[in-house]
């Protein structure tokens, strides 16, 4: 579904992402896991549109992404969750769910959609009306993910998902990203959460200083010392 081939990525003259190649294929959950500053968050950035390649290409579902801008990858399929979440203060949660909607044009599809989303995070209806500052860190994440869903998409980008969140909410992430998996979205998830991240990802890559060091299934990676000692504490 989503090839990333030799992947090169810099901000002026700081190379973040050296020659990354990957795969997501339909119905898969894969995991990108790495310490901070490993390049995850740059190359979810770069799928998305909103920073360009030095060098490498990018595809989806058979067509180059790397010249859509960021709003014709939305409309293409790709949906992102950003780090830090980026919810509009000032807007009620529904509103904010109606920004991730855009070009929906049909009133009953939109209506379907919103209900999708309130099944899955009942919270977000009951303080729909409520300005989405006030939301606890593990709504306003929700919120996000919820957010992406109205755009309808294929394929799903989630930027540390679990970042700063509670424990007994980052349980509830996890579960609620199978659910979103289980009912046809495939995901790419960035995690520094590397265990809680590759017990729900199909497939797993380990990125570190820009580059992919490690491949395999989410088990695999879970049992293999290596992994164990660097990301899973010991
Ligand atoms: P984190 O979890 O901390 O976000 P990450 O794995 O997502 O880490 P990136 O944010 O992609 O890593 O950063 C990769 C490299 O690029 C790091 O060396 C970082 O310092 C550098 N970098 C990131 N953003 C910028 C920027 N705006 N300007 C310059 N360098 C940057």
């Amino acid at each position: 579904m989503l090839t990333v081939k030799d992947l090169a990525v810099n901000y002026g003259a700081i190379q973040a992402v050296k020659g990354v190649s990957f795969e997501v294929h339909r119905g898969e959950i894969v995991t990108l896991i790495g310490a901070n500053g490993a390049g995850k968050s740059t190359l979810l950035k770069t799928i998305s549109g909103l920073m360009r390649p030095k060098a490498g290409q990018i595809t989806y579902l058979e067509r180059p992404l790397d010249r859509l801008s960021a709003p014709q990858i939305v409309r293409a399929g790709i949906s992102q969750v950003p780090e830090g979440r980026h919810i509009f203060p000032g807007l009620s949660v529904q509103e904010n769910l109606q920004m991730g909607a855009f070009g929906q044009r049909d009133r009953a599809v939109f209506n379907e959609t919103l209900q999708t989303v309130y099944d899955y995070f009942p919270i977000l209806k009951k303080r729909r009306t409520q300005d989405a500052a006030t939301l606890s860190g593990g709504e306003q994440q929700m919120l996000a993910m919820g957010r992406a869903l109205m755009a309808h998409p294929q394929l799903m980008l989630l930027d540390e998902p679990s970042m700063g969140l509670a424990p007994i909410f980052i349980q509830e992430i996890f579960t609620i990203i199978q659910a979103i998996n289980q009912a046809g979205t495939t995901v790419l998830l960035i995690e520094q959460n590397a265990r809680q991240a590759l017990k729900i990802a199909d497939r797993g890559y380990v990125l570190a200083s820009g580059q992919v060091k490690l491949s395999g299934s989410g088990a695999a990676l879970l049992a293999n010392p290596d992994v164990q000692r660097a990301y899973l504490g010991g």
